[in-house]
């Protein structure tokens, strides 16, 4: 992201330029359409471009040739036009509001901020914070990172390689560690298993002589406390490049090998003498070719150049308030702190600036939600929904209960819901939203559930319709709408709508739900989202969401009452994160599981015991149990996949359990296909049921007890724990076996805490912590947690951003006050930057 030195209005505009080309002149890159942007923002795009135009009036080929002429103002290829602000007639600075909070002498704090306090208190030190060279002549945060004396032409690709293209992102990129110069250890020093920091002199070193294309380095270094040994693996080529005799800094963790410490491929450098007189020296990410003391020169330089155009966007009375630091102090230290407090107290303040765009985009989005009109409301208190409750065979778990009075509650009210409902695999999430559906049905509205796949959805379809007619009617699969309802006075109808369907049967679908004959519609999210009109629709609930940055709330918006909203995830996450990512959802966990279950036993198996692991499900079968065995994940392609599976299903049948009855489950099979595999499974008249890894959520047989997960190395552990979770449903012990073919690093991990973790939340806690909450949750292509310095662990920097981003919205919902100028163009750069990820 860039800041509001005119670069980022610029920036963002650009994007939405590039993005609406993309979309081919549809007027649909940024939301409200490019007038309203316009108009926003018109005052500081007037001196770039004319902003006074009418987007929505032109026609294809004109919005085409305006678009492509303001691309070229403002786009990246032409930074130094005439027209840019600079240079621009009468040049006024963009976001000018945000300049009135700035004090004069940019470099340094207000005497009275609380950064000036916090340094004050400690020693007096020597600032290692760049001080611009006298001759260097100052740059723009937009500049190309080429104007730079130091970015030779070979070094501007690799920067590129990194995504840094202006002096800004070269500022912006922040070591990920920072060596301390105080605490180099002498060789004698060094303990295993520690990052450390060592100086000494190369006596030695030569390229392995092992087979193979990769020669590895290894060298001897030395103080004069002792040597230790050194390889570089596949960095043969370091013992040309370094000499005997060179003095290297030399970090990493070294590890006992053959009974000595020795470093395995550790960072390296040159070692040149202190450098800047900086205790803590940035480490930064790196990429092929590009060497830490170059990159330490480039950004140095960056910011001794540009650093000082740099403006705050966040009020002074918000930085006092919270003891955060001002901008272009946060980002110098960053780089140069004195100290770990102070390094900390430089991250603490740029994290709340990415948690605070993140907390305004989501409490935005909540208010653009509840204001968006009046839902109906739905009331559920004549008796007839407990009728219900009574006709299922267990009574509801505490947290089960809590959570429906919690929607129920929400449901009542006239502000349309939005819920997310969470709670671990099998914790009876299905019985809920099948009650809230009634709910509505019984309010003579429509009701919806939209799953993310189509076995998915058909399951439920299953599951709800056998709920509600009290298990003595099942559908079947040639009557796609089922009516039926005994212990109510009126019967009701369920739809199903999936891509599979027939042609006829689907329009047969669509013409019901439209004539309001169907009172509860399910299927798959892509299709209600897109192709129905549901008449009465006053709620959603959308199952196993957890691609929140996706979800597209807009579209459930039907020509009248926006409806109530239920979200509902097995992917359990840590309050922490839903925080994050929902704070535009209240939350119901359920977090506890229906009594009598056991705990699931797993383990990982080599393949060596692939046959003793056929053996174990043999054994199972015999004792009357039932078997599930995923196959690998071969493609993205459902078709190969497919194909992968019957291949499996065949030599599995033939080769491995002749005497056995096996089924087959994919993607590719018709809707009746699947439902009589799955019946036939269920019913007990299957002893083994191969499937793709569409089972992964929903299937629900008590008497399965083993789930054999076949290259389980292939799968992250939230999948591995949806597929887990298809087992240990009934009263027997049951069993997960992770078979992996050669699991790399990262899925040993993995498939060691699956042996170890059962529980949901506590696997997610692991998950996060390996991969990052962006992957967990599919959430990365969003770029939704996309963060350079927050993490996941930030709670009180969260709270804080969340409770000032409703401060701000509640003060000044549309963010136009002067001084939240500044906080405006930073949000709308970040909202730019979200859906251009997205599309
Ligand atoms: P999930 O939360 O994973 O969607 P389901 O709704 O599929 O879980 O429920 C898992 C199983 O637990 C189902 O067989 C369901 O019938 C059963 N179940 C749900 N609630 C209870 C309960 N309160 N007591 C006993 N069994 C329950
Ligand atoms: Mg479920």
């Amino acid at each position: 992201m860039t800041t509001e030195d005119g670069g980022a209005l610029r920036h963002t505009f650009a994007k939405i330029l590039r993005l609406e080309r993309q979309g081919g002149f549809r007027n649909r890159a940024v939301a409200g359409g490019m007038d309203a942007f316009l108009q926003r923002w018109r005052a500081d795009l007037q001196p770039i471009l004319d902003a006074s135009v009418s987007y929505a009036d032109m026609d294809d080929a004109q919005r085409r040739r305006w678009v492509g002429e303001a691309l070229a103002i403002v786009g990246d290829a032409a930074p130094e036009t005439a027209a840019s602000s600079r240079a621009a007639p009468n040049p006024k600075p963009i976001a000018a509001a945000a300049n009135a909070t700035q004090t004069a002498a940019p470099a340094k704090p207000a005497p009275n901020s609380p950064a000036r306090k916090s340094t004050l208190t400690k020693p007096a030190r020597k600032r290692a914070a760049p001080r611009p060279p006298a001759n260097a002549t100052p740059l723009r945060l937009d500049d190309d990172v080429s104007r730079l004396s130091s970015v030779s032409a070979r070094v501007k690709p690799r920067l590129n390689r990194l995504g840094i293209q202006t002096v800004q992102d070269l500022i912006y990129h922040f070591p990920h560690r920072h060596d301390d110069f105080t605490k180099i250890r002498s060789i004698s020093e060094l303990a295993p298993g520690e990052m450390q920091t060592t100086i000494a002199t190369l006596w030695e070193i030569s390229e392995t002589s092992g087979r193979g294309r990769s020669k590895s380095a290894q060298a001897v270094v030395g103080d004069d406390t002792g040597n230790i040994r050194v390889i570089w693996f596949n960095q043969g080529y370091l013992a040309k490049t370094l000499k005997p005799g060179a003095r290297l800094v030399i970090s990493g963790a070294p590890k006992l090998y053959l009974g000595r410490l020795a470093f395995q491929s550790p960072e390296y450098e040159i070692f040149e003498g202190w450098d800047n007189a900086a205790r803590l020296a940035p480490v930064y990410p790196l990429t092929d070719g590009l060497y830490q003391r170059t990159l330490r020169r480039c950004v140095k330089e960056a910011l001794d150049r540009a650093l000082a155009r740099m403006r705050d966007y966040l009020p002074s009375d918000m930085l006092r308030a919270h003891d955060l630091l001002p901008l272009k102090e946060a980002v110098s230290r960053m780089h140069y702190p004195d100290s770990a407090d102070d390094a900390e107290a430089a991250r603490r303040r740029l994290a709340f600036d990415e948690l605070l765009m993140l907390q305004l985009s989501v409490a935005r989005r909540r208010v653009e939600w509840q204001s968006s009109g009046g839902a109906v409301p739905l009331q559920s208190d004549d008796g007839r929904l407990d009728g219900f409750l009574d006709t299922l065979p267990y009574a509801l778990t505490d947290a089960q209960r809590r959570s429906l009075t919690e929607i129920l509650a929400d449901m009542r009210r006239d502000i349309p819901m939005s819920r997310l409902l969470q709670g671990d695999v099998g914790s009876g999430k299905t019985v809920v939203a099948t009650a809230a559906l009634l709910t509505a049905a019984l309010n003579g509205c429509q009701a919806a559930l939209m799953a993310p796949t189509e076995i998915l959805a058909e399951q439920h379809f299953l599951t709800v319709t056998a709920m509600l007619s009290d298990g003595s009617q099942s559908p079947s699969s040639d009557t796609y709408v089922s009516a039926q309802l005994p212990s109510l006075d009126k019967p009701l109808v369920v739809g199903l709508l999936t891509g599979s369907l027939p042609k006829r049967a689907k329009d047969e679908i669509h013409r019901r739900v439209a004539a309001a004959e169907v009172d509860i519609l399910i299927g798959t999210q892509a299709l209600i989202q897109s192709a129905v009109d549901i008449p009465n629709l006053a709620l959603v609930v959308v199952d196993e969401q957890h691609r929140f940055g996706v979800m597209q709330r807009s579209t459930l918006r039907r020509k009248g009452a926006p409806p109530h909203m239920l979200a509902m995830s097995a992917t359990p996450i840590p309050r922490s994160l839903a925080l994050t990512l929902c704070g535009d959802l209240d939350l119901s966990s359920i977090d506890e599981l229906p009594p009598g279950r056991r705990e699931i036993r797993t383990r990982w198996v080599d393949p060596e015991q692939r046959a003793a692991t056929y053996g174990f499900i043999r054994k199972q079968i015999e004792e009357g149990r039932q078997a599930f065995v995923i196959c690998p994940l071969v493609e993205e392609s459902e078709a190969i996949q497919a194909r992968a599976a019957t291949e499996e299903y065949e030599r599995l049948s033939k080769a491995v359990f002749p005497d056995l009855r096996l089924g087959l489950l994919h993607g590719r099979m018709r809707f009746s296909e699947k439902e009589e595999a799955m019946r036939r499974f269920q019913d007990g008249e299957l002893h083994i049921l191969v499937s793709t890894p569409v089972i992964e959520v929903g299937i629900d047989v008590p008497n399965a007890s083993v789930m054999l997960i076949d290259g389980a190395d292939r799968f992250g552990l939230a999948q591995l724990h949806q597929f887990r979770g298809r087992v240990g449903r009934g009263a027997h012990q049951s069993h997960c076996l992770l078979l992996a073919d050669a699991p790399g690093q990262d899925a040993r991990e993995r498939l060691k805490i699956m042996e170890r973790v059962s529980d949901g939340f506590r696997l997610a806690e692991e998950d996060l912590r390996i991969r990052g909450p962006g992957d967990y949750l599919g959430t990365r292509q969003s770029g939704l947690l996309d963060f350079k310095v927050a993490r996941i662990t930030d709670q009180d920097i969260l709270l804080l951003a969340r409770k000032e981003a409703r401060r701000l919205l509640a003060d000044d919902p549309e963010l136009t006050r002067d001084e939240n100028a500044g906080v405006a163009a930073r949000l709308a750069a970040y909202t730019a930057g979200l859906s251009a990820e997205m599309s």
